[in-house]
């Protein structure tokens, strides 16, 4: 059994080591030619995408090149606290880290090739047909590739979803722009590790303190229209220092102040996240990850969801007898969890980009409703997510029982 897997990001490399570990042989195909170093800013794998990797025995490498999140505590423009959430797992579980994207993404490559995973760089697919008895890819530059069934990891601006629903929707842009940097030398009154988070009178600042003394942080620009692809690069640093500070002035807190002091400022570019994609999977060929349900960076969640895809793909193709009949269980069991996250994400985005008069609503609501949603079932459930990786996958409509542990296309 030989699975193609598109995109070598984070959930690709994650879906190869849980084939691997389910007996199938899996190959990573990725666009880019040289690894992640440079690109992207910084994510948290959250305690929930810790426990998918502990699911293969992959999370010491993502654990250790990040650092803990137990926290987050949210603030006005006038420095008023809103409320904390708990971005820890239930007691004595996994805490969140906070690492940089290249480091994730590299952390997960190392540990997939010591495993003897092959990762071809340089391998943009363009095209992809089910024969009926596998699958066939076709590269950029004109290379191809066979396997018993293809996994599309290819991200937000997925190559797959199109080929498996030419009529799939595209990313919506979520009216905000991303953009993000590492200071030192700025005094903070933040607990080390812990994020705090500003919803500013005209755009959306995060920072945390790293051990080694740094900040690092983000900011959330509203912005109506949707900027040009590139546009955001374009702009240039200063440009965006200037926009930033003039942005922050307003704000309590060290905003402005992180802003001056970074030698370099990181567009992150355009913030988009995926509206419910109807079809993740025809015949042979399925997506996961951002290609399938991207839940836009305010959830906190894009690596932790698709690593727990990964895992959960794997594991019911483990244990459900047809390509077709594992790749529906895995639908049934994914699309409800990841569709609450998304859901609950683009709410924070509207509260990103609200208006004057939303905003003092905004500030009057959260001390209220924070508290009870910060210890309440929905970041639970989020944060303390578990898969048990020896307990079979069971098929949807079967109540109970083992499912068959094998796999037979
Ligand atoms: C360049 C980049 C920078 C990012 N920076 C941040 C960040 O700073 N903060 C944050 O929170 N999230 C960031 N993200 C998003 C974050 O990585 C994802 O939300 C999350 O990790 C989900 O992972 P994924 O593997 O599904 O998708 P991604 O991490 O997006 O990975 C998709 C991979 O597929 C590859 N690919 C795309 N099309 C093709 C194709 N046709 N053929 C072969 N390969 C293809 C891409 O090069 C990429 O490596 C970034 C994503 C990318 C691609």
């Amino acid at each position: 059994m030989k699975a193609l897997i598109i995109g070598g990001g984070i959930a690709g490399p994650a879906a190869a080591m849980a084939l691997q570990r389910a007996g199938i042989e899996a190959t990573v195909h990725e666009a880019r030619p040289t690894g992640a170093d440079g690109v992207g800013v910084f994510l948290t794998l959250g305690s929930n995408g810790i426990d998918a990797l502990r699911a293969i025995e992959a999370d010491q490498p993502a654990v250790a090149a990040g650092f803990p999140t137990p926290r987050i505590d949210l603030f006005s423009t006038t420095g008023k606290a809103l409320g904390q959430i708990r971005t820890s797992g239930p007691d004595g579980g996994f805490t969140s880290r906070t690492l940089k994207r290249a480091d994730l993404c590299r952390a997960l490559h190392d540990e997939a090739r010591r495993r003897g995973v092959r990762i071809e760089q340089g391998a943009r697919l363009v095209d992809a047909e089910d024969t009926g008895d596998g699958v066939r890819a076709v590269f950029a530059d004109g290379g191809e590739a066979h396997g018993d069934l293809l996994i599309g990891c290819d991200g937000l601006h997925s190559t797959v979803r199109t080929l498996i629903d030419p009529a799939a929707p595209a990313p919506a842009y979520a009216g905000l722009v991303g953009l993000g940097g590492y200071t030192r030398g700025v005094p903070v009154d933040a607990e080390p590790g812990c994020y705090r988070m500003v919803f500013g009178k005209r755009a959306f600042l995060g920072y945390a303190l790293a051990p080694d003394g740094q900040v690092w942080w983000f900011a959330n620009v509203p912005r109506p229209d949707e900027p040009a692809r590139g546009e955001a690069e374009a702009t240039g640093a200063e440009e965006w220092r200037r926009r930033l500070v003039e942005l922050f002035a307003d704000d309590a807190g060290p905003a402005a102040e992180l802003v001056r002091a970074s030698r370099e400022i990181m567009p992150a570019g355009p913030i988009h996240a995926m509206p419910g994609v109807p079809t993740w999977h025809r015949g042979r060929m399925i997506i996961i990850g951002d290609a399938a349900h991207a839940p836009s960076p305010s959830s906190g969640q894009g690596a932790s969801l698709s690593v727990e895809d990964a895992v959960e793909l794997a594991r019911a193709l483990r244990d459900l007898p047809t390509v077709e009949r594992a790749f529906a269980a895995y639908e049934t069991l994914r699309r409800p969890r990841v569709e609450r996250i998304a859901k609950q994400a683009a709410r924070v985005n509207s509260n990103k980009a609200a208006g004057p008069v939303a905003r003092v609503f905004r500030d009057l609501l959260m001390p209220l409703l924070l508290p009870r949603m910060a210890n309440g079932k929905r970041i639970q459930e989020t944060y303390g997510h578990h898969i048990d990786w020896n307990t079979p996958h069971t098929p949807p409509g079967a109540a109970s029982g083992r499912a068959p542990g094998y796999f037979r296309v």
